[in-house]
């Protein structure tokens, strides 16, 4: 690992400092460092910071009878990778916000990049690589044998998580989490599932460098690399960036 990137960033120009003040490295950034993880079961690690409150939000929801489960939580630089060449190489199949999978044959190199993005993150540029974003589902409310798909029906109105949807609505800001991409804003789709932890998050929304991860991409092993670096900023300001921000009764301390 370089020297160069373990510098420590303390941000404390936010309103939501109060409490977690993580030493925000740009490891943690990029998603090249695991030591601000704990781990909570299976294959699932979450920031250590957020720990405890995500424990109150779920023994709160299973007070009302919905069994919170994280499908996935902290991802490394490299599993993130592996996500993006998976599918710029047509290993996985990408699939439109209708949820139809699309052909990537048909598609330029820059069209296939935005195709990916609505639902992939760049590797680098992932909220999972700070620990403090979560995937999260109802196991209970699921049929046995459901394969879980994280698309946006299975939490609505019709789907088999709306339960799960008006419940983290109504109580998710009482333990510190919101939903960044609440909303589809033209650049990441609608995720129902996805939840940050506002106390962590908007530290590292507010550490993070382009250039660190320029620099990172650019000596990795990343597909359709050349037309990425070229339209990184293009990409920053579509997707990277363009979150929801949490609503203001999100509690923080
Ligand atoms: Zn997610």
């Amino acid at each position: 690992m370089k020297t160069n990137t373990t510098n420590t960033t303390n941000t404390t120009n936010t309103d939501h400092t109060s409490k977690n003040i993580a030493q925000v490295s740009f490891d943690q950034l990029l998603g090249k460092t695991e030591q601000h993880l704990c781990h909570l079961y299976d294959n699932v690690f979450i920031h250590q910071g957020m720990k405890k409150d995500f424990e109150s939000l779920v023994a709160s929801a299973r007070l009302d009878g919905i069994e919170i489960k994280v499908a996935s939580g902290f991802r490394s630089f490299d599993r993130q990778l592996l996500i993006w060449n998976n599918k710029f190489s047509g290993k996985t199949s990408i699939k439109n916000a209708a949820g139809d999978i699309i052909n990537p044959e048909l598609l330029t190199p820059l069209e296939l990049i935005h195709s990916i993005l609505l639902y992939s993150a760049l590797p680098g540029a992932s909220r999972h690589h700070w620990g403090c974003d979560i995937d999260v589902y109802a196991p209970n409310l699921l049929a046995d044998g459901y394969q879980l798909q994280l698309e946006p029906w299975e939490y609505n109105e019709h789907g088999p998580l709306v339960k799960l949807s008006i419940w983290l609505n109504k109580h998710a800001h009482k333990f510190g989490f919101y939903f960044p991409y609440a909303i589809f804003k033209g650049g990441v789709a609608h995720e129902p599932w996805h939840l940050s932890y506002l106390p962590l998050a908007t530290q590292y929304q507010h550490s993070f460098d382009l250039e660190q991860l320029s620099k990172t991409l650019m000596t990795s092993v990343l597909l359709g690399k050349e037309v990425i670096i070229n339209n990184l900023d293009d990409i920053a300001k579509r997707y990277i960036n363009n979150v929801c921000s949490a609503p203001s009764n999100v509690i923080i301390e």
